[in-house]
């Protein structure tokens, strides 16, 4: 039977970073199998079917008023995702020392600036240029998106606290890619603009070096005598194994734990703390403000909301302001366009009673059980009409409308969490299964605390640091 230097599952971020690293690292005769469970569907088929894949993700969610959105097939959830490109706070990853809550992450924000910085480039994100919220090495790799109305007179007001929100939607067009034009649309973006796999890291999976293996499933991870063997996997209906050195799961936080449970690989947290950020939106009426005059789908990004002593008591919040009228533009003339859309996202604090498992009617399928935030995002959240005066106190605002909390961010998170202690992680800071020493898990999954910030930054940069440390530890 043929053997593989190492066998990778899933092509979306978690894979493709991490693929990315390993194939700078390793010499011509590298062997490398990589096992997706969906196909290549082109961007031009996405669009004819108005769909992002042909292969259906299949589930089975207990507590259905909570989504889990994600898309099977080259590329994964890339396909899909708007491509807002935050990074983390330093002190999201230290909140236990800093605040008394959750834990600390086993990798600090100083180890994870130069993948961060990598990952952008790589992206060709496009961010603020005269200050940044959080520390950088180097400006970013794309200049930054033209504010709309509400955004510049925010800016003015908070000039360290409200930015150009970090995007991998270009603010000029790259090789592969043209630049974004604020259609707005970009779970599906028409002119292929916003980063994807398939639009920048296709090529990777052309390398000779890469055997891909499309329509294929993982099951399961073979192990013996706590080393890990190969995967073992159904083509065409057949189930198989493929052996290899090192095995690395990229799967997203639905699948990596259920992969694990499924390899009878069993841990008290394994497949716990599945969570995600809480959110709500604000629908703002302006007096004599226009807005919608930025260059990208969401333009302002405040922290006014976001890291301080309150992190002790409520969750932090991150503030999107949207640049697309996407409920409706304000129907009363000569009024159109005086109306904000402004996202406020809180962390979530996460907890054992939200978690993931082998369904025991469906053992092909993995169940999600989220019964409810923690009350610490709750308190956060309650804390919005109180606080939404002030912080728009810089807008003429007319009138303020509040939507229900949305029921997904569309981010799968915790699940296989990173530690130092075997006891209380999955794996360590290098991403290692704690247990079996050849078996990486890659992805949010790892996330052991939630941070307002979107995860995918983060998961990509990780995922870097994971290629670089397997060859330099
Ligand atoms: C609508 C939407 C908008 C989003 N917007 C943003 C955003 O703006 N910013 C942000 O940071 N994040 C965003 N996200 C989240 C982002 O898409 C995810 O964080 C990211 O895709 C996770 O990457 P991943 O590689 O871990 O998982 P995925 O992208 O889900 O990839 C998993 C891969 O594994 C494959 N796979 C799964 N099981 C198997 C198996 N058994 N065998 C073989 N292959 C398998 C899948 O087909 C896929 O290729 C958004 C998500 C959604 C749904
Ligand atoms: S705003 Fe439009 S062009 Fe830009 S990424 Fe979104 S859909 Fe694509």
């Amino acid at each position: 039977m043929e053997k593989f230097d190492v066998i990778i599952i899933g092509t979306g971020f978690a894979s493709s970073f991490f693929l990315h690293g390993y194939l700078s690292r390793v010499g011509k005769q590298a062997r490398i199998l990589v096992l997706e469970r969906g196909k290549d569907d082109s961007h031009q088929w996405q669009l004819k079917h108005k769909r992002k894949s042909s292969t259906p993700a299949k589930t089975i969610n207990e507590t259905p008023d909570k989504r889990w959105p994600y898309y099977i097939g080259l590329g994964g959830t890339s396909r899909a995702w708007v491509a807002c490109t935050p990074r983390m706070m330093p002190n999201d990853l230290q909140l236990k020392s800093k605040y008394g809550i959750g834990v600390d992450w086993p990798v600090s924000y100083d180890e994870l600036e130069q993948y961060y910085t990598e990952a952008e480039i790589m992206m060709a994100v496009s961010g603020p240029s005269d200050n940044y919220p959080f520390p950088r090495s180097q400006p970013y790799p794309q200049p930054p998106h033209n504010l709309n109305g509400p955004d510049k007179l925010l800016k003015q007001a908070y000039p360290d606290l409200y930015f150009q929100q970090p995007t991998a939607r270009p603010r000029i067009a790259t090789a592969n890619r043209s630049a974004c034009c604020a259609t707005g649309v970009c779970t599906l973006c028409p002119a292929d603009a916003k980063f994807t796999i398939q639009n920048e890291m296709a090529h990777l999976y052309q390398d000779a070096r890469v055997n891909l293996m499309l329509e294929t499933e993982a099951l399961a991870v073979e192990t013996e005598g706590g080393q890990a063997t190969g995967v073992r996997y159904k083509q065409n209906g057949k189930e198989q194994v493929a052996k290899a050195d090192l095995v690395v799961l990229g799967a997203n936080a639905i699948f990596n734990p259920y992969l694990l449970q499924r390899s009878s690989l069993t841990h008290p947290l394994l497949g716990k703390r599945l969570h995600e950020q809480v959110s709500q939106y604000v629908k703002i009426d302006l007096d004599g403000v226009d807005n919608f005059q930025g260059s990208t789908m969401i333009t302002g990004h405040g922290y006014m909301l976001y890291d301080g002593p309150h992190r002790s008591k409520h969750a932090a919040c991150i503030i999107e302001n949207f640049n697309v009228p996407f409920y409706t533009l304000r129907l009363e003339r000569g009024k159109w366009r005086q109306r904000a859309y402004m996202k406020f996202i809180f962390e979530d604090l996460p907890s054992n009673n939200n978690y993931v498992a082998v369904s025991e009617k469906s053992p092909h399928l993995p169940k999600v059980v989220h019964p409810n935030h923690s009350a610490y995002a709750q308190r956060g959240l309650d804390t919005l009409p109180e606080v939404l005066p002030k912080i728009l106190a810089p807008l003429p605002v007319e009138d303020v409308t509040f939507s229900s909390v949305n029921d997904t961010e569309g981010h799968i998170q915790g699940t296989t969490i990173m530690g130092n202690d075997p006891k209380t992680s999955i794996v360590d800071k290098n991403l290692i299964h704690h247990q079996v020493r050849n078996l990486m898990v890659l992805g949010s999954s790892v996330f052991p605390t939630c941070s307002p910030a979107n995860p995918t930054l983060t998961l990509s940069a990780l995922s870097l640091l994971a290629a670089d440390r397997l060859f330099s530890s």
